[in-house]
C-alpha cells in the first residue's frame, strides 16, 4: 500500500517540439514544485496514453508557451498568432478534459489557462491590444515578459490561498479568455478589464491564472503559494484514494 507521507507526484506539460526536436520547459515550473514538496513528473506532447499516467498522478499543472489553433475555439486567425503547435493542443486539450472529469488538482498557467477554458468549451481574445487597447501592457514587444497589477475576488479560493485582494505579477501574454467556459468562475482581472483568474467551484481544487507565479516564486512568497496549494491539495487527494488504489504501491 502507498504511502501517504510520499511526496505527491505533480506533472507538468512540456512545450512542444523545438526546432532541434527537443521538448523543452523552463526550470522555474520543476523548482516551484520541489519547493512545495511535490515531485515533477514531465509530459511531453504527443503522449496518447494520458489514463495510464493521469492514473499515477496526484496534481497536474499546465504550462504556458505559445498560442492554441484558434479553429478550436471558432476564433479568428490573426497576424500575431503564434507557436502553434497541434501535437501539444492535442494532448493538452485531451489531458484538460480528463482532469475535469478526475477531480485532479491543477494548476493552470498562462497558455494553460486558456486550454482549459478551449477545453471546456469557452472561447478567446486573438489579439488582447486590438480589444481592450495598449494603456496597460500584458506583455513588451518582442514577445518579453512585463509585470501589471492584478485586482482578485474577494472571498474566491484564489484569493484565499494568496491571502489578499491585489497582487503584482508577472504578465506574457497577448491573449485572454473571452467568454469562460461552463463551470469556470472570474476571479481576478487586470486594471484594463482583462480576465486574469478562472476557478472551478464544482472541482476540489481547480485554478488557471493568466499570469506566470512560477517566474518569480523563488523570491515572492505569495506566487509560491499556488504551488503549495497545489501540492496540499495533490496530497490531500492522495491520501483520499490511497486505500483502493493499488497502482500507487511504491514497495
Ligand atoms: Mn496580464
Amino acid at each position: 500500500m502507498a504511502s501517504p507521507t510520499t511526496a505527491p507526484l505533480i506533472g507538468l506539460t512540456t512545450y512542444g517540439r523545438d526546432s532541434e526536436n527537443q521538448f523543452p520547459l523552463p526550470a522555474d515550473y520543476v523548482e516551484a514544485v520541489r519547493r512545495a514538496g511535490g515531485i515533477p513528473l514531465l509530459i511531453p506532447p504527443g503522449e496518447t496514453q494520458l489514463e495510464p499516467i493521469l492514473a499515477r498522478l496526484d496534481g497536474l499543472i499546465l504550462t504556458g508557451g505559445g498560442d492554441l489553433d484558434p479553429s478550436h475555439y471558432a476564433g479568428a486567425d490573426h497576424e500575431s498568432i503564434y507557436m502553434v503547435d497541434p501535437e501539444r493542443d492535442a494532448t493538452e486539450l485531451a489531458l484538460a478534459w480528463r482532469l475535469v472529469e478526475r477531480g485532479l488538482p491543477c494548476l493552470c498557467i498562462c497558455r494553460g489557462a486558456q486550454v482549459l477554458n478551449v477545453a471546456l468549451g469557452g472561447t478567446l481574445i486573438e489579439h488582447l491590444p486590438d480589444e481592450v487597447g495598449d494603456a496597460l501592457s500584458h506583455r513588451l514587444p518582442e514577445r518579453r515578459p512585463t509585470r501589471h497589477p492584478i485586482l482578485l475576488e474577494p472571498g474566491s479560493r484564489l484569493a484565499a490561498i494568496l491571502g489578499r485582494e491585489q497582487i503584482e505579477a508577472v504578465s506574457w501574454h497577448h491573449q485572454a479568455v473571452r467568454r469562460p467556459g461552463p463551470g469556470l468562475r472570474v476571479v481576478a482581472r487586470a486594471p484594463d478589464g482583462t480576465i486574469e483568474a478562472l476557478e472551478m467551484p464544482s472541482h476540489p481544487w481547480l485554478l488557471a491564472v493568466q499570469w506566470h507565479p512560477e517566474m518569480t516564486a523563488a523570491t515572492d512568497p505569495v506566487q509560491q503559494r499556488l504551488f503549495d496549494a497545489l501540492v496540499e491539495a495533490a496530497q490531500a487527494a492522495r491520501v483520499r484514494h490511497a486505500p483502493d488504489n493499488g497502482q500507487r504501491t511504491t514497495a
